[in-house]
């Protein structure tokens, strides 16, 4: 049994894959636990020029996303651990590239419930691939061309979204629009760029240093203390005990999302 209406490749007629336009193809993290639906849609993909990573589970698709960013990816909700919804919560901390969910589930409320925690698009099975392919190209697109493309741009801290691209820090739960808001410094946000730009890396004082100040300043870690100790105090829950703006004594600092 398939969920698939059309397994034949799309027809090749159609500009390329986007990214064709780029250094490299797009890479797609698949998120499946059905293999004859992972495996058609790993060929047809393939056909389009795209790059494919595949996961059977959602843990597995949380690390493989950590470990080699996505452009976009296409995730079942019915998975056999955590549920994929589970997966776009926890995906949505550092990850900004599309999610487009495949799924069986039709009622408004999963769908819904899925869009809501950071879900671009919606596809029910069973699924026609042309048009979950060009579901894919209209995500991609809509995902080109931002500043720092491919970075994140908002990291989740304690309570707190912050938005690299618009300098700003909100309320995390604030549903109806911004009520509260946080002022960081020039400072501030040059070294949360660095770290947030790479989620989960160890990045040495070092560079930090000379990232925010400049050639000359790589040993100045009294500085980079004493902004990361306020960086901590705006941002974290318990400043004394924090959970994302990590210290890596004697090597540097770590964002963990
Ligand atoms: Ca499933």
């Amino acid at each position: 049994m398939t969920e698939l209406e059309d397994v034949r490749p799309e027809p090749q007629g159609l500009p390329g894959a986007p990214g064709s336009g780029r250094a490299r193809p797009s890479m797609i993290l698949i998120v499946e636990d059905q293999p004859e639906l992972t495996r058609a849609l790993r060929i047809n993909l393939r056909a389009r020029r795209y790059d494919v990573l595949t996961a059977r589970t959602g843990r597995e698709a949380l690390e493989a996303a950590a470990a080699e960013p996505p452009d976009a990816v296409i995730l079942d909700l019915g998975l056999p651990d955590i549920d994929g919804t589970e997966v776009i919560v926890e995906l949505r901390r550092w990850y900004q590239a599309p999610i487009i969910v495949l799924s069986g589930r039709t009622s408004p409320g999963d769908k819904i419930g899925a869009l809501d925690v950071g879900a671009d698009d919606y596809v029910t099975k069973p699924f026609a691939m042309a048009e979950l392919l060009a579901r894919l190209r209209a995500a991609l697109r809509r995902d080109e061309g931002g500043p720092g493309s491919g970075q994140p741009r908002q990291a989740l801290i304690g309570r707190w979204l912050v938005n690299l691209a618009a300098h700003q820090v909100t309320g995390a739960d604030d549903e109806d629009g911004p009520r509260v808001t946080l002022r960081l410094t020039p400072t501030e946000w040059r070294i949360l760029e660095i770290l947030v730009g790479r989620p989960g890396q160890l990045v040495g004082s070092a560079e930090i240093l000379t990232g925010v100040w400049g050639p000359g300043f790589g040993q100045r870690t009294n500085y980079l203390r004493f902004h990361m100790a306020r960086l901590r105090g705006k941002l974290e829950d318990n400043p004394a005990r924090p959970r994302h703006l990590l210290t890596e004594p004697g090597m540097g600092y770590r964002y963990q999302p």
